[in-house]
């Protein structure tokens, strides 16, 4: 085997598709979803690829890439994956300790562990030390603009379709009105039945204060977690939540790297952790973020993304399961060829090298901006 391997190509695609649906959560509409996909092709032209995703800001990360990391990654061996994301974290340090910067480091650097799945013939997660069970993945939709009987419809899809676990938003009214929150969250448990997992995500839109008293509202319906309650840099807000409910707290997919963590952490601010290996750092930050939460005992639920995410969680033993954005999988379904699928609320993980996904470059190409 060649022991030696250079990246030797980099290419960037960048992929948007307009969101026509009505989806808006307590804090913003979404109008466009997008990838960035990154191709790395070594000398002996094995290619591995990475993604990121955005609303907005997707154009920016491309160009980063391409004129500022590209230059850099040329010639470098990709399995030194700690080397090279520590160079770029410090060539990049002055414009982005947090956003695009990360989405664009998460994108190339999974990438690279693509490739090492490529170069050594090996699935992604037995690199990574996991093993091939299946992973529990839940649906995540049921936006605020949605009307309750809407709400009650789409969950109910979601349980008919095999999930037993599923996440929908509160903070309707742009988080003015807790009391109709509740009274939707109970037409959903009533329509569900006792026997379904329910997670609610507040997407940012309360002060600790509210967050407490929706918490303790809800309690009744038996709820598995509140999401991010409190804005996410409210750290102190988020730990106060914590002091005045026992319903469990997750928090981080806008956290980005160990750093963020920690301090998510050391505040006692997080019961799941949910940062998103596309925009936290990729892979290699991801491995000591799950550490973090290991060695403080705290669950581990990356965000969206179960494509990637699939081989993470599954090397990581307090991992819970999977989140799969209803709103990706249109699109998610045509950047990949053979994109695994959910089955009665379990995904299972491709045993191909790499991320085991192969790239559908047709469509990449014709959508391409
Ligand atoms: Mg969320």
């Amino acid at each position: 085997m060649n022991m030696k391997h250079k990246i030797a190509k980099v290419d960037v695609h960048l992929v948007s598709y307009p969101i026509i649906k009505n989806f808006q959560d307590a804090t913003r509409k979404v109008e466009t979803i997008g990838y960035t996909i990154v191709r790395l092709t070594t000398d002996d032209g094995i290619e591995g690829f990475g993604v990121t995703y955005h609303e907005v800001g997707g154009e920016a990360t491309k160009e980063l890439i391409l004129k500022n990391m590209n230059p850099r990654l040329i010639g470098r061996d990709p399995f030194e994956t700690e080397v090279i994301w520590q160079d770029f974290f410090c060539y990049l340090r002055g414009i982005g300790r947090k956003g695009l910067m990360f989405c664009a480091l998460s994108a190339v650097d999974i990438a690279l562990w693509d490739l090492k799945g490529k170069i050594l013939n090996q699935p992604l997660y037995k690199i990574l030390g996991g093993s091939n069970n299946k992973i529990p993945v839940y649906a995540s939709g049921g936006w605020t603009s949605y009307s309750d009987e809407e709400l009650v419809v789409e969950v109910k899809e979601m349980v008919d379709s095999g999930y037993n676990l599923v996440k929908f938003k509160v903070g309707v009214d742009c988080g003015r009105n807790i009391n109709r929150d509740v009274l939707r969250v109970e037409k959903v448990r009533d329509a569900v039945g006792p026997d379904i997992g329910i997670m609610l995500d507040a997407n940012n839109c309360w002060d600790a204060a509210t967050g407490i008293q929706f918490a303790n509202k809800v309690k009744h319906c038996n709820i598995i977690f509140l999401e991010e309650p409190v804005f996410a840099d409210d750290i102190p807000g988020l730990s106060r939540f914590k002091k005045g409910t026992d319903m469990p707290l997750a928090t981080g997919e806008h956290e980005y790297t160990k750093y963020g963590v920690r301090d998510l952490v050391l505040s006692e601010a997080a019961d799941v952790v949910q940062t998103d290996c596309t925009r936290t750092g990729g892979i290699t930050e991801s491995l000591k973020i799950a550490a973090i939460t290991q060695a403080w005992n705290l669950k581990f639920a990356p965000h969206a993304m179960e494509n990637i995410h699939i081989h993470l969680v599954s090397a990581c033993y307090n991992a819970l399961f999977l989140e799969r954005l209803l709103m990706f999988e249109e699109i998610t379904a045509l950047i990949y060829r053979d994109c695994p699928v959910p089955d009665k609320g379990y995904m299972y993980i491709p045993d191909k090298p790499g991320l085991g996904l192969t790239l559908n470059m047709d469509f990449i190409k014709e959508k391409e901006e």
